[in-house]
């Protein structure tokens, strides 16, 4: 309908087919089809709210099966979103971040309460980056090995009464050349043997 599109259009004010008040037409949707759509912007956000609450079931499961659909075109979309928003995203997480202190610190306990194992991994991750030594080109893999070397120290530790500990073969500030925090550059020392290797090297377990 045409005629009823253009003579909306041109109108100030509409009624709400649903909440029946007077509202200036940009209260109101454009359809492409019929000119505005019968009830109000707001009306139609309840409704759509009502409709999900009514078919959640339903909604959320086909959602689930649209992303499984198109996963990687959504994490391209994501991950340009996330290039092209870098600033925006780090004001909201830090926003939130302000308002949901004690909500973080519960998420972050549990998580460290079910990866007891993961805790000193992620510290030694936090020192090294600091130093700068953790190259870009890890790959997911690397970073389970990294991890695995040192749930797999502290594993050693428990069974043998001996204290190991994840080292780096080329320390990561030796004074003539610096290593790298990547699985090639790991091995497992015990207490001793580590601390008396420094910073030397080469070196060789047991000499
Ligand atoms: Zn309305």
């Amino acid at each position: 309908m045409p005629d009823k599109k253009k003579l909306e259009l041109e109108m100030k004010l509409k009624i709400c087919k649903d909440c029946k008040i007077e509202k200036s037409t940009e209260s109101f949707y454009i359809s492409k089809k019929s000119g505005l759509w019968p009830n109000c912007k707001a009306c139609v956000k309840v409704k759509q709210a009502q409709n999900y609450q009514q078919n959640r079931i339903y909604i959320d499961a086909r959602q689930k099966r649209y992303n499984s659909k198109h996963e990687n075109k959504l994490k391209t979309y994501q991950k340009q979103y996330q290039l092209d928003n870098k600033e925006t995203i780090k004001i909201q997480k830090a926003e939130y971040a302000k308002n949901n202190v004690k909500k973080l610190r519960k998420i972050q306990k549990t998580w460290r309460q079910r990866h007891p194992d993961r805790k000193l991994a992620d510290t030694r991750k936090r020192q090294i980056q600091k130093l700068h030594r953790t190259p870009k080109w890890l790959t997911k893999s690397d970073w389970i090995e990294i991890n695995w070397a040192y749930t797999y120290a502290k594993q050693l530790t428990k069974e043998t009464g001996i204290k190991h500990e994840v080292d780096h073969i080329i320390p990561l500030r030796g004074k003539n050349i610096s290593g790298l925090h990547c699985p090639q550059n790991l091995q497992i020392l015990t207490k001793d043997q580590h601390k008396s290797k420094s910073n030397k090297w080469p070196y060789i377990i047991g000499k």
